[in-house]
């Protein structure tokens, strides 16, 4: 009978570990994709955490990401090159850096367009059942 009792037991325990590493394997999911960090805002393209002033500086209308001071000058650098003009002074902004970004953009869409999928959205509703993210 104590023998029963245990290999349930056991049987229970490797049914719970496993469902705590399918949550845990979910919630990296998320995590990698969202790039969230606990309440801190970080500019999109390179991660720096942003500060009181940079959230609330006045944004160019043309920026449609949250970015620092830095990449907000150059992303709108990178739509004045695509219209023939641009900073002439910043030099390095040459092929491969016009690439960069190009391709930055392109990556940045397939993300939105993964974080709309109904897959991805399952995943957050599954997680959601199981409770607040800690
Ligand atoms: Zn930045």
């Amino acid at each position: 009978m104590a023998d029963i009792i245990s290999l349930k037991n056991r049987v229970q325990e490797t049914r719970e570990k496993k469902m705590a590493a399918d949550r845990l394997r979910k919630l990296q999911a998320v995590r990698s994709v969202l790039q969230e960090a606990k309440g801190i805002l970080t500019c999109e393209k390179c991660h720096h955490e942003l500060d009181e002033a940079s959230l609330h500086r006045e944004r160019d209308p043309r920026v449609p990401y949250l970015f620092c001071e830095s990449c907000a000058e150059e992303y709108v650098d990178y739509i004045e090159r695509l219209q023939g003009r641009g900073d002439k002074m910043c030099y390095w902004r040459n092929r491969q850096w016009f690439d960069i970004w190009k391709r930055w953009i392109e990556y940045r869409g397939t993300i939105d367009t993964f974080l709309r999928s109904k897959e991805f959205r399952r995943l957050l509703e599954e997680l959601k059942q199981v409770g607040p993210f800690e």
